[in-house]
């Protein structure tokens, strides 16, 4: 029965006193607080599942706790990698991220208190368990009241540590359990989010993958389709790769394959998509770039990789990459047929020398 309605109950209204005195009014007043905390929470978790990245799900957290409390401080640590350590740290004073030196490498020295501390924490305690100072000098200047865990399927993704609130006053029960369930639904968020990446991404560089790729070339496909503008891709192959690995070994071929995506990610502009696509294949798509754009992209990457130098065990190594370029039109109709003549370009660069960019003959079969 509704609240408001239940109140014009004459029977209610009859015992109203009783109610009063035996403190189920209160109690019906808690449980409505707390039904419409619930509802409010439900909502919160949909907006932080809709959340496209890690950088966003924290900036819609900031602004749900802002709207409940204000903390003077508030740190986020979160380690994106999964195979690697990638550790984020974000600091903000009363609601504004700020620089801070406050460096964290690996999130294993808190493991083991998270796994003894699964949910929100008052910092009294964490200081009291953790064995090593330096840890807990790292937080000294931020005065942290509570410490959150955030908790993932592969263990601690990361931490939350909140500082006193501006007004002053203390972290109430209820704010301590809304807390924890945000946080609860933020490690979910994080955890889908992480786990998309690296299903998008491929571990030894961080380019998309082949997958990926195809998928987002399809798609630059059907939108060219429909707006008449071309895009082009470019294929790019490292010369002599074989003999190289030969002659230096696979680990520092390794690092030459890290080198260059590195510098490739350098040269080219936000918005196109570079990829591992093969061993020591990858590929670009450049949105909106037509045969001559395409050409200027392919010719930067190959200088640079060309004047790029790899320092390996105390040994310069340099190495040279040949590019192919295809460009969309309603002649190439679908990736097959662009790949296969991105393909076919790269064989003239190779077969021309090495070290050069070259475009597809016009048609291919
Ligand atoms: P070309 O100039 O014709 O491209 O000659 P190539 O030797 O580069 O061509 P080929 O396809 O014969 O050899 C590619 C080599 O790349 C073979 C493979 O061992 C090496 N390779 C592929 N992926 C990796 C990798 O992840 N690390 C290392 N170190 N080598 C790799
Ligand atoms: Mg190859
Ligand atoms: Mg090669």
């Amino acid at each position: 029965m509704q609240w408001e309605k239940m109140m014009k109950d004459p029977l209610v209204l009859k015992n109203y006193q009783l109610l009063k005195e035996t403190g189920i009014l209160d109690y019906m007043d808690t449980l409505r607080i707390d039904n419409l905390g619930l509802e409010n929470l439900l909502t919160e978790a949909y907006e932080i599942f809709r959340k496209e990245s890690v950088e966003e799900l924290v900036d819609f957290i900031i602004s749900c706790l802002s709207d409940k409390f204000v903390p003077s401080n508030l740190i986020f640590i979160l380690n994106q990698g999964i195979m690697v350590n990638k550790i984020k740290t974000v600091v903000y004073k009363n609601l504004k991220i700020v620089d801070s030196d406050l460096k964290i490498e690996t999130l294993e020295p808190y493991e083991k208190f998270f796994r003894k501390y699964t949910g929100t924490t008052s910092y009294l305690i964490f200081e009291s368990e953790i064995d090593d100072p330096q840890l807990l000098t790292l937080f000294s200047n931020f005065s942290p009241e509570i410490i959150v865990p955030v908790n993932g399927l592969s263990g601690l993704y990361g931490i939350i540590l909140f500082g006193p609130k501006v007004l002053g006053q203390d972290y109430y029960a209820n704010e301590i359990a809304y807390i924890d369930r945000l946080t609860r639904f933020t490690s979910i968020g994080i955890q889908n989010n992480i786990h998309y990446e690296h299903s998008v991404r491929e571990p030894k560089t961080g380019l998309y993958n082949h997958n990926f790729f195809v998928r987002r070339v399809d798609e630059e496909i059907a939108r060219a389709r429909r707006t008449k503008k071309p895009f082009s891709v470019i294929i790019l192959d490292i010369d002599k790769f074989k003999f190289f690995n030969d002659t230096y070994g696979h680990l520092a071929g390794d690092e030459i394959i890290i080198n260059l995506a590195g510098k490739m990610k350098q040269e080219m502009r936000e918005e196109d998509i570079l990829s591992r696509f093969g061993g020591e294949e990858f590929m670009v798509l450049l949105p909106d770039a037509d045969r001559s754009a395409a050409w200027i992209a392919a010719e930067r990457i190959r200088k640079a990789v060309e004047d790029m130098t790899t320092l390996y065990m105390e040994e310069s190594l340099k190495i040279t990459v040949s590019l192919g370029i295809a460009t969309f039109d309603e002649e190439y109709s679908d990736n097959e047929n662009l790949f296969r003549s991105a393909d076919a370009a790269l064989y003239l660069s190779k077969e021309g020398g090495r070290n050069r960019t070259s475009f597809s003959k016009p048609r291919v079969s």
